[in-house]
């Protein structure tokens, strides 16, 4: 039997590890925290993830290792290459997990991003925001997930506001000035490429953001066939060009049929978790065979599938479970404001269906206003 190492012990790796049982596999996690989630389901070492003798301890026990958490210290993503296969490869990682190298990287492979700035003072907020112009977002360029670190500036007058909430973070993480975009949808390529080059996508997903926070899903996007081929060819490129292995996400913004790069999610990601039951193969079990160097599952989706996050505390199941495809997903997380304790998937065969199923179940949760966007796209 293999082991695979995963760095992180979030719902990503709790759902690698229920993947990857039919493969026959067994997982090690190491988290900083001793009741991360992927515990219940894997054999967790609790250490710092810059603290070489659990790093030493890790490596000792896993064939391969990968990652839940994009955050991990790039010295020790290095580190640990040196000892096992890591995928994505350190580079990656290490590009991924920095803002500003994910777009100067996006804008040299001819890929539009929004309009951006490195800032490092007060003097350089103030020319950016001059440049750039308002509504703008100051950004930190590392460890921002679910819209935390970001303030949005919607006049010159807000650089004071925004110094004096991200500031002092700049000599540490840095800061990234970029325009704020009127999109008129969201947009994630969920792709995978194998040790040998092979790259395929998931049918292109729409996604629903509240407070910077994911949501809602909904797959297949409703975007023309020229637009998801552009998505495809960006996430592609984007691929060889960082020889990545595994999955990954791409986040965009589409405004007026342009899509603009926001970010990349070097991992599995939350905008892929209807994958589980929409499609062929889920990101989770192609994750696992792309970093083992196995034959990759095909990506066909089946329907029509919408994902709802259920973030703070976990909503009766009971609705969800009632729908013909209605599917739970209970992370086995304490609630608390703000985090991702769960999700549902409803899976369709028409997109009529789908919306009637999403109507009924945010009518009998009292979530109207959370599946309103999704069901308006359905019927649309
Ligand atoms: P994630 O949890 O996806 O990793 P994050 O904290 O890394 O999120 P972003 O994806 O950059 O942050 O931003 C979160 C959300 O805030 C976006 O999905 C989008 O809804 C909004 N947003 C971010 N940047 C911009 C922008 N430049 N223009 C308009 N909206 C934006
Ligand atoms: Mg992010
Ligand atoms: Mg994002």
């Amino acid at each position: 039997t293999t082991t695979v190492g995963i760095l992180g012990g979030g719902q990503l790796a709790r759902m690698l590890a229920l993947a990857g049982a039919p493969l026959g596999l067994r997982f090690r996690v190491l988290d900083q925290t001793a009741d991360a989630c992927a515990g219940q389901f894997a054999p967790l070492i609790v250490g710092d993830y810059t603290d070489r003798a659990a790093l030493e301890t890790f490596a000792s026990q896993v064939e391969v290792a990968t990652f839940d958490f994009e955050n991990v210290p790039a010295e020790s993503a290095a580190w640990l290459a040196e000892r096992v296969p890591v995928f994505p490869n350190p580079r990656a990682l290490a590009v991924a997990q920095d803002r500003l190298a994910e777009k100067t990287l996006f804008r040299e492979l001819g890929i539009p991003v929004p309009a951006f700035a490195p800032v490092d003072t007060r003097e350089q907020l103030e020319q950016a925001v001059a440049r750039i112009g308002t509504p703008c977002i100051l950004k930190t360029r590392r460890l921002g997930y679910d819209g935390k670190g970001q303030f949005r500036l919607r006049g010159a007058d807000d650089v004071d506001a925004a110094w004096a909430a991200l500031g002092a973070q700049a000599p540490k993480v840095g800061l990234i000035l970029e325009g704020f975009v009127a999109f008129e949808r969201e947009l994630s390529v969920v792709a995978c490429r194998t040790r040998d080059g092979a790259f395929r996508t998931w049918p292109l997903t729409e996604n629903w953001h509240v407070d910077g926070i994911l949501s809602a899903s909904l797959a297949p996007a409703r975007v023309d066939a020229a637009q998801a081929q552009t998505a495809i060819a960006h996430a592609r490129s984007i691929a060889e060009a960082l020889d990545y292995v595994g999955v990954f996400a791409l986040e965009m913004f589409s405004r007026d049929g342009v899509l603009l790069a926001n970010e990349m999610a070097p991992r599995v990601h939350n905008s892929g978790h209807w994958t589980i039951e929409g499609s062929e193969t889920s990101q989770f079990q192609n994750h696992l065979r792309a970093v083992l160097g196995l034959p990759l599952g095909d990506t066909r989706m089946l329907g029509h599938a919408c994902m709802l996050n259920w973030i703070g505390a976990l909503p009766a199941a009971g609705p969800v479970l009632a729908e013909a495809g209605g599917h739970w997903h209970d992370y086995g997380k304490s609630p608390r404001e703000g985090r991702k304790v769960g999700h549902a998937t409803l899976r369709a065969d028409s997109a009529a269906e789908l919306a009637d199923a999403l109507a009924r179940v945010g009518r009998a949760l009292g979530r109207e206003a959370q599946v309103a966007p999704v069901v308006e796209r359905l019927r649309g």
